[in-house]
Formats: C-alpha cells, sequence, structure tokens
C-alpha cells in the first residue's frame, strides 16, 4: 500500500495534505502513517498464520514510541540493543516475554535491567559475553534464556557497511566454533539455552541469501541437537529490502516462502526481526525550500532539512525520492538538495530535475527506516518534530525539540 498519494494536485499521507502538516507543525519534520505501518506488519503475519512464529521488530530502525505501540498492539514484539531501547519499548507497552536483545557489546547493567524485566531471549554473539552474562544472571540467582548468534558467513551483497554476516564482521560467533560453545553454553549454570541466532545484513532484495544462511544454520541445529541440546526456536533475524528508487523489492512472501518450507517438519518456533521493512516506506521527511542557488556548475536548492535529520545520504550515499508537495511552477533545473550544514556531505540527492521556487515544500521520501532513529543535533540543530497521520487525525508523536534544551546538560568551568 501507498498512503503517500497526490489529491487536488496536493501530496498527501493517508487523508492529509503535507501542507498542512507543514503548516501547523513546521519543517524540518517526520511523517509517518499508521495505516502503512499496520499493513507491512500485517504482509508478515500473514505469512505466519497459523505457526508458532513472532515478529520482533528491530527498534532501532524507528524507536519512536508510538510507533514502537502500534506495534506492540498488534502483537508484535522487538528486538533491541541496549538498555534504553528495551526502556522505550516497555514504555510503549512491549510485553517483555516478546523481547530479544541483540548487540555485540552488552553491558553488564544492560544484562541485569533485562534480566529484571524478564525478556524472551538475549542474542549472545560472543564467548566473553556469555561468560558475563552468566555471572550477572548468576548474582541475580537467575538463569539467562539465550541463543547464540552464528555468522553463517554468506554474502548478502549488500552496501559493506550494512552487511554483517561475513567472517570479516565483528557480529555473531564463528560458524565452526558454534557448535562447542553451544557445550559451554549448556554447561554454564546461569544460562538456559533457548534458541539460534542469524543476521546476515540489511536491505538484502534477494531471497537467496536468506535460504544460503538458513540452510547452514539448519546443519548446526543438527549437530547441536546431536549433542543433546535442544533448541526451542529460530531467529532468522531482518534484513529485508525496501524499493528507495528502482529496486525490485520481492514481496514478504517471497523471502519466507523457501523459509518457511526448510522449517516445516522442525519443531521450532520461528523468530524475525525485521527493522527497515516494516517502517520505511512508512514515513517522509518533509522539508521546504528556503534559498534557490543557480549556478554555473550546480544549482543548489538549500532545505531546511540536512545531514544531521537524515544522514542516510551522506553515510551510505543512499538515495531517497524527493519530490514536491505541491508541484507547479519554478524554474525547472538539475537541482543539488542540500541543508545548511558546514559540511560538503551535507546533501539529501544530488541532480535532482524538478520545478523549484524558494518556499515550495518537499518530501523526502522513505525516510521512515534509520532516519530519525539515526538523527543528531550536529551543529546545535533542534531535532524535527514527527507526527503520525491517521486517517484524516494527525498526531505530534514527537514534538520539535527547542535550542535551550541541547545545551541544558552542559555547564561552564567555575
Ligand atoms: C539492524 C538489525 C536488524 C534489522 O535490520 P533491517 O535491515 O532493518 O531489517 C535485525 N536484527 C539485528 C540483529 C540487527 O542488528
Amino acid at each position: 500500500m501507498n498512503p503517500f498519494q497526490l489529491k487536488n494536485g496536493q501530496l498527501h499521507v493517508e487523508s492529509v495534505s503535507l501542507s498542512d502538516i507543514a503548516r501547523r507543525f513546521g519543517t524540518p519534520c517526520y511523517v509517518y502513517s499508521r495505516a502503512a505501518l499496520e499493513a507491512s506488519l500485517d504482509e508478515f503475519q500473514r505469512e505466519l498464520v497459523g505457526l508458532d512464529a513472532l515478529v520482533c521488530y528491530a527498534v532501532k530502525a524507528n524507536s519512536n514510541l508510538a510507533v514502537l505501540n502500534v506495534f506492540a498492539r498488534r502483537g508484535a514484539g522487538f528486538d533491541i540493543v541496549s538498555g534504553g531501547e528495551l526502556k522505550r519499548a516497555m514504555a510503549a507497552g512491549a510485553d517483555p516475554k516478546k523481547i530479544v536483545f541483540s548487540g555485540v557489546g552488552k553491558s553488564a547493567d544492560e544484562m541485569a535491567l533485562a534480566l529484571d524485566i524478564g525478556i524472551l531471549c538475549f542474542n549472545v554473539e560472543s564467548e566473553a559475553e556469555l561468560e558475563r552474562l552468566n555471572e550477572v544472571a548468576g548474582q541475580k540467582g537467575k538463569r539467562a534464556p539465550i541463543s547464540l548468534r552464528v555468522n553463517p558467513n554468506v554474502d548478502a551483497k549488500t552496501h559493506p557497511y550494512i552487511s554483517t554476516g561475513l567472517k570479516e564482521n565483528k557480529f555473531g560467533v564463528a560458524y565452526e566454533e558454534a557448535v562447542n560453545l553451544y557445550r559451554r553454553a549448556a554447561n554454564l549454570p546461569h544460562i538456559e539455552v533457548e534458541g539460534i541466532d542469524c543476521h546476515i545484513g540489511s536491505q538484502l532484495l534477494d531471497a537467496s541469501p536468506f535460504a544460503e544462511a538458513l540452510e547452514k544454520v539448519l546443519q548446526l541445529v543438527d549437530e547441536i541437537e546431536a549433542a543433546g541440546i535442544r533448541l526451542r526456536h529460530i531467529d532468522l533475524g531482518g534484513g529485508l529490502g525496501i524499493r528507495y528508487k528502482d529496486e525490485k523489492a520481492p514481496a514478504v512472501q517471497t523471502y519466507l516462502e523457501p523459509l518457511l518450507r526448510a522449517l516445516n517438519d522442525r519443531k521450532l518456533k520461528i523468530l524475525l526481526e525485521p527493522g527497515r521493512r516494516l517502517v520505511g516506506n512508512a514515513g517522509v521527511l518533509l522539508t521546504r525550500v528556503e534559498y534557490l542557488k543557480p549556478g554555473e556548475v550546480k544549482n543548489f536548492a538549500i532545505v531546511d532539512a540536512a545531514m544531521n535529520d537524515l544522514a542516510r545520504p551522506a553515510l551510505y550515499d543512499a538515495w531517497h525520492d524527493i519530490v514536491p508537495v505541491a508541484p507547479g511552477g519554478g524554474k525547472h533545473l538539475d537541482w543539488e538538495i542540500v541543508g545548511p550544514i558546514c559540511e560538503s556531505s551535507d546533501f539529501l540527492g544530488h541532480g535532482r530535475p524538478l520545478c523549484l521556487e524558494a518556499g515550495d515544500l518537499l518530501a523526502v521520501m522513505s525516510a521512515g527506516a534509520y532516519g530519525m532513529a539515526m538523527s543528531s543535533n550536529y551543529n546545535t540543530r533542534p531535532r524535527a518534530a514527527e507526527v503520525m497521520v491517521d486517517g484524516e487525525r494527525c498526531h505530534v508523536v514527537r514534538r520539535r525539540e527547542v535550542v535551550d534544551e541541547l545545551f541544558a546538560a552542559e555547564s561552564v568551568l567555575p
């Protein structure tokens, strides 16, 4: 479903025009569609009907409480990577028994918090982490439920910064060491082996690396079970891609069907950790053109959103479609869409053929994932407001920051 449609010459989100949102809440502003969030979760849940399965939304993609709450209400669990995300998920109404905790650097305090809350599973990424978790759980007189995140050494064929399943990546335990580490885990007094986990990368546009990873993980499952260790679940991670430009992102069914087939006769609960796929196309970044600066070599459109609001273009050279909210007049040129930050990497798009006038509103599309979540206050810029549209209504789900609060925690020397 695409909730972003032109109606009467104006780009709308569901039934609300983006011009209206800009007038009421200002720019830059992230705008999400509740219907799109729900539709993307439903696409997973439809495939899993009748199966013992749980979709754990990867909170890091977009951690706004309202987004988490929309998913929690529909039965989703959460994949978290920090104590902060754990507290967010709880504040948004998550069921702790549906939370898995991933990440290579969990601190003892974060482990303790997650043990107190009673999460479903720790996805452990190294032997050292396993030992520490055993210690922390011991101090509490508890047993920590764990999966080992194994690194299946498959090439996800995605951007190197978001590829995680190769030997050279920092993630997971080496495939060859996994069975031994499971033996170790099974013998630790404060560890309860629960499952097995892998996550091979992000923005995967082809189902085959998933199938390849699963095949390898299932070989391990057999070896682990032959060693007398029972596994209750298999967590296949996230990584399903979306369309930003002209990518052909397969249907969720296309990704899952071969996996579900391979798992068919196994008595393993299935966990998935999609992030981007659930939120990416459900949000836009709304921005206003401040100045036009046509030039000899390049034509700059300076907008009020910047790399601190949306880092993906600067960080990964990512491409986002940029569309006028009210297409019409203005100067037709190839525009560099750039922000006010003092860095040449501060761009949202290069050479975009658009008709523009100062004051025009632009929507940076597919900005729902790794947009606001990666934003910063660089250049002491208050972070954007976030608005969620629900049919004809819109709700501010994070108010715009004000400058004074950006340095309220700082102090000068006596
Ligand atoms: C980032 C991450 C995800 C989500 O990845 P997407 O590409 O957004 O689906 C899932 N699991 C783990 C462990 C991650 O680090």
